[in-house]
């Protein structure tokens, strides 16, 4: 049984988030999946909340089913960052990430860290989905439709334009 950790703040989550998932439910039997920086909401870097991103992710896995959710709030010392996730997730084997300070960490810590091509990465990302909302171009299209439900049933368009305007 091999057992995957991905973490994301996934703001929101969108279909290059959900292509990694894909990926690594391919090579191994189950899934972790962290949310990262789940004690920040309503700020323009992170403007959902944890619950929020569960929603989405959850209305967005249809095939996949093998996963668990946690939410992993911030330490502000990479020092002691892996031990806190360790603290918070059930025993993981391998990490799926293509962020560098991750892999680094993971790796210094002993985990087997595995990456994967960026899928369309000026376009799957959470800064440019958000930076479309905000300027009113379409968005849609870059993230699955749980993402799109839970964003329009949250009014979570109106609450991002309103974030930018403090930026
Ligand atoms: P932001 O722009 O807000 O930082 P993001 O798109 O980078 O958002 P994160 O939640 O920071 O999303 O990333 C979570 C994980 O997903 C990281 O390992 C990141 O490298 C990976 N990831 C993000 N976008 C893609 C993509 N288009 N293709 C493959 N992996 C991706
Ligand atoms: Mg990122």
């Amino acid at each position: 049984m091999v057992t995957a950790l991905i973490i994301g703040r996934f703001q929101p989550f969108h279909f290059g988030h959900l292509k990694l998932i894909e990926w690594a439910a391919d090579h191994v039997d189950s899934i972790i999946i962290g949310i990262g920086s789940s004690q920040e909401s309503h700020t323009w870097e992170n403007p959902f909340t944890a619950r929020e991103r569960r929603r989405m992710i959850e209305k967005s896995l249809r095939t996949i089913r093998n996963y668990k959710i946690y939410e992993i709030p911030d330490v502000d010392n990479d020092q002691i960052w892996v031990a806190h996730v360790k603290r918070i997730v059930p025993k993981f084997d391998v990490v799926y990430t293509n962020g560098e300070l991750e892999k680094r960490l993971f790796r210094e810590a002993g985990f087997e860290v595995r990456s994967t091509p960026f899928f369309k990465r000026n376009l799957y990302s959470g800064t440019e989905i958000r930076r479309r909302i905000a300027s009113g171009e379409r968005w849609e299209s870059l993230v699955p439709q749980g993402t799109v439900d839970v964003i329009k049933d949250v009014n979570g368009e109106r609450r991002i334009r309103e974030l930018a305007r403090f930026i």
